[in-house]
């Protein structure tokens, strides 16, 4: 891990001790980039990267709290000691605040009633994780000839398909907790790739599908591996890609 060349394409995965964010981290390997797993437990984190490796992948693990200030510091400064650069950051970690429910059978989640407490850890990890891990890497993005972020949000973030009464996700259980965080993640996208667009950074978020995970006792229909594909083909985008975009494995998805 020592090494500085610009050529060195690096990609930071959070969150990617399991699920989608493993997958993902294991397409970016195949591709040929240094992939470094961010977890916050070094030891699930390095069982991760050390099962890409076997594979014929190029990974380390990184421990990475989103909520902590002190792991996020020192994975920057990590990563600036060992490559000098990063190419894609992907801010895959996330909770849905109800343990192993699925978001969509949450009632705890319910805005007349919900626990404010919990609705603060979900922001905590979903939203603020996301602008402490990117200003954290920004320094090391810019030196990238090519840098993307990918912010994983989900199509219940969409305050169009979820405002409408007739469509499929406007029957979902209101949530004031996952659901309101992943909206915001989506504004927050479009704002940093609007101050960012100038400088070639492209920001972009993305929808997986319904994806069977521990996030939702893997009652998801979608493979892991197809779910990750849409953050894969986001975080390698040209330069002529979108910026300030959101989608899906189908297209571009509504706000
Ligand atoms: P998952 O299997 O539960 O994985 C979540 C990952 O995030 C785990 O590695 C977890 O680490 C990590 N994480 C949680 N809090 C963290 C923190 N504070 N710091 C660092 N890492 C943290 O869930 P998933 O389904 O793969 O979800 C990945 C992303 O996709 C999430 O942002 C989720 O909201 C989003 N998403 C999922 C679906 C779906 O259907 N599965 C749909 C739409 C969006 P630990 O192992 O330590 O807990």
């Amino acid at each position: 891990m020592n090494e500085q060349s610009t050529h060195q394409r690096v990609a930071l995965v959070t969150g990617a001790n399991k699920g989608i964010g493993r997958s993902a981290a294991e397409q970016l390997a195949e591709l040929g980039m240094t992939v470094l797993v961010g977890a916050r437990n070094p030891v699930r984190g390095e069982e991760a990267a050390a099962a890409v490796r076997a594979a014929g992948g190029d990974a380390h693990a990184v421990t990475l709290d989103v909520t902590d200030p002190a792991t996020v510091k020192a994975a920057a400064t990590q990563i600036d000691e060992h490559y000098g650069h990063l190419d894609v950051l992907v801010n895959n970690a996330g909770i849905t605040g109800s343990g192993q429910v699925s978001p969509q059978d949450a009632h705890d989640q319910i805005p007349s009633s919900v626990d404010l407490d919990m609705v603060r850890a979900v922001f905590e990890t979903n939203v603020f994780g996301v602008i402490a891990v990117t200003n954290a890497m920004l320094p090391l993005l810019r030196r990238s000839q090519s840098p993307r972020i990918v912010n994983v949000a989900s199509h219940a973030a969409s305050v169009s398909l979820m405002s409408d009464p007739d469509g499929p996700f406007g029957a979902l259980l209101p949530s004031a907790a996952y659901t309101p965080s992943k909206s915001a993640l989506l504004a927050l996208t479009v704002q940093y790739a609007n101050e960012l667009r100038k400088e070639g950074i492209l920001v972009n978020a993305v929808a997986p599908g319904f994806v069977a995970t521990d996030s939702n006792n893997h009652t998801g229909f979608v493979p892991v591996e197809q779910g990750a594909a849409v953050l894969v083909r986001l975080a390698t985008i040209g330069s002529d890609g979108p910026t300030a975009g959101f989608f899906g494995e189908e297209g571009p998805v509504p706000w």
